[in-house]
């Protein structure tokens, strides 16, 4: 398993790969980069194929991050662990206390939280054995705990901005939106559209979310293989990322596909792809920050509500941004989010150190 050749590494700033033998525990904590401050990022547990998937997911799921965090204008940089799921090392408070033990023994270059496949109850153990993790529940009317509600918000607001700069509408109301994946984020998500007066179309490969949701809220629910494909105005993935790629993007028929998703393309070319085919495309990271800018507060002992909202709410701002340049250039907003952040880091760096350029 190439490491340095890897096609995702980019100059990451150290890779660790812990081993606890009596919990089972096997995980890879990625540390892109610590430019801006600890680099944080939640810490997600999948059963992947193989190790080298692992690794391919932690390169790029932390590099996101520095992104992710750059642009929110976040003290924070960025990386990433995975905790390599698998039946014979169950999500135990062993397992979770060993990788409490691994994040501390890092001396705080990582903040950890949750994401995929962990919870709000796990960062509990988790804090037992480390301070450098954030993502707690909370008592009385702080923000912090469970991110996934700030990151909804943050996607419906981004949701907004998109329609109004590729379909000139001020409203969602009327409109058709497709939500692939109706976990945390995706629930929250389908509430405010709903509120919204928006039409819902909704997939998921797990029956009990897909019930969750219908019982709540009006909804259709279509099958996972045609959701990206459905003919509606939005698409808002909410699932797992390399969704958009040569295979999927001639198919498509939405016009805005903005949602939460991490690493929505499967290479950076499909952004191309997508302006080709004029369909807006909000980048992951710029549209799904709202969670980490929640945990950022909490971290940073500021968990008031209505700073977390402030922050969550300029989002759709930088998105315009982003859109109007790519109105008037022409270019992709991946790449052009891309160019963000890389400023944003290249102005925090110390003097005399390289940069990614
Ligand atoms: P989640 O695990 O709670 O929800 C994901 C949902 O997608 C689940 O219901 C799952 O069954 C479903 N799913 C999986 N494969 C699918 C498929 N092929 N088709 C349709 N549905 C499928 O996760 P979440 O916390 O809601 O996060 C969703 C996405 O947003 C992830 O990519 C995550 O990395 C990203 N994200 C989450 C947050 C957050 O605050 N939770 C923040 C930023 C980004």
């Amino acid at each position: 398993m190439a490491v340095f050749e890897h096609i995702e590494f980019d100059d990451h700033e150290a890779l660790h790969f812990i081993s606890d033998v009596p919990s089972g525990l096997r995980a890879i904590i990625a540390v892109h980069s610590t430019v801006l401050g600890p680099a944080a990022g939640g810490c997600r547990r999948w059963s992947y194929a193989s190790d080298s998937d692992a690794l391919t997911d932690a390169l790029r799921l932390s590099r996101g991050m520095t992104y992710k965090n750059a642009v929110a204008e976040l003290s924070f940089g960025g990386g990433k662990a995975v905790i390599l799921g698998n039946d014979d090392a169950p999500k135990s408070p062993q397992l979770l206390a060993a990788f409490g033990r691994a994040v501390d023994s890092l001396g705080g270059s990582y903040v950890t939280a949750e994401d995929v496949g962990m919870s709000v109850e796990d960062m509990r153990y988790v804090r037992q054995q480390t301070r450098y993790v954030s993502g707690l529940p909370q008592d009385g009317k702080s923000a912090g705990g469970d991110p996934s509600p700030w990151t909804a918000l943050g996607v419906f607001l981004g949701i907004e901005a998109a329609v109004r700069s590729r379909l000139s509408k001020d409203s969602l109301d009327g409109l058709t939106v497709a939500v692939q994946g109706v976990g945390h984020v995706g629930t929250h998500l389908c509430r405010y559209l709903h509120e919204a007066g928006a039409k819902l179309l909704i997939a998921d490969v797990n029956p009990e979310n897909l019930q969750s949701v219908s019982t709540e809220i009006p909804v259709e629910v279509i099958a996972p293989s045609e959701i990206l494909f459905a003919d509606v105005d939005v698409i808002a993935p909410c699932a797992l990322g390399n969704i958009l790629s040569s295979a999927t993007i001639p198919k498509i028929k939405a016009k805005v596909i903005a949602g939460a998703a991490n690493n929505q393309l499967s290479i950076l070319a499909d952004g191309k792809r997508l302006a080709e085919r004029e369909i807006l495309y909000a980048p992951d990271y710029v549209i799904n920050a709202g969670g980490i800018i929640s945990v950022s507060h909490e971290y940073y002992g500021d968990s008031s509500e209505g700073h977390v909202r402030a922050d969550v709410a300029k989002i759709p701002q930088r998105l315009q941004a982003i859109f109007a340049e790519a109105g008037e250039s022409g270019r992709p907003t991946n790449e052009l989010a891309d160019e963000m952040a890389r400023r944003l880091i290249a102005a925090g760096r110390p003097q005399g150190q390289a940069t990614y350029e």
